[in-house]
């Protein structure tokens, strides 16, 4: 059975979670790479995880992206629209947080009707723009799993739409079409694991973007 830990060490990190299947995965990479890496050495050795695959470039999610790449030897793949993100401080929004982005090597892109074999786990990579050009969803179809990025958050809360490439309209349009999708658990970029009638969250999601966008 696939196990998925939240294993982001820093408490106002982006979530970073490492999914177990027979190639392990991490998803994001958060910007705190000691605390994370602690945390993953409690469940496996990093040299063992294969792939570090980003939701989308900013940096409370790509900043340790170089670091974890050292330390796993992991491949990174990232949205082929935010490619070109990677060390500016803009796009990446790492000047929010007081930060310079890193520069790191993308070693495959990801776009829409992608899927990711994990084994056991099929991600399919679904591009859900809004709260930036190029952010991605991932939802594996037989267990029910969405991990949402910051396109969609627990208790009906959405992704910013106020930061370099985000849109309004486009983050409403990706969470409609989330809404379509049958989801048990959601593994959101901020805030908690929930598995808490999800489909209904998102619904609240949904009518939430479109009162305030
Ligand atoms: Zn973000």
């Amino acid at each position: 059975m696939v196990k998925v830990h939240k294993v982001s060490g820093a408490a106002y990190d982006g979530n970073v979670y490492l999914v177990m299947d027979e190639h392990p995965i991490l998803v994001d990479a958060g910007m705190m790479a000691e605390p994370t890496l602690k945390n993953i050495r409690k469940y496996i050795d990093p040299t063992k995880i294969e792939m570090i695959v980003l939701t989308h470039c900013h940096h409370d999610h790509s900043g340790a992206a170089p670091k974890l790449m050292e330390a796993t030897g992991a491949r990174l793949l990232l949205s082929a629209k935010e490619t070109g993100c990677v060390g500016d401080d803009l796009t990446t929004v790492a000047y929010l947080f007081g930060a310079s982005a890193p520069e790191f090597k993308v070693d495959g892109t990801l776009s829409e009707g992608m899927v990711l074999d994990l084994g056991e786990w099929k991600l399919e990579v679904l591009e859900t723009p809004g709260h930036s050009a190029g952010c991605i969803c991932l939802y594996e179809r037989n267990e029910k799993v969405l991990f949402s990025g910051d396109t969609v958050f627990p208790d009906g809360n959405i992704g910013r739409t106020d930061m370099y490439g985000g849109d309004t309209k486009e983050l409403i349009n990706s969470i409609q079409r989330l809404t379509g999708l049958d989801v048990k658990t959601m593994y959101p970029g901020h805030m908690e694991i929930t598995s808490n009638d999800v489909n209904r969250q998102i619904q609240m999601s949904l009518r939430f973007a479109k009162s305030v966008l």
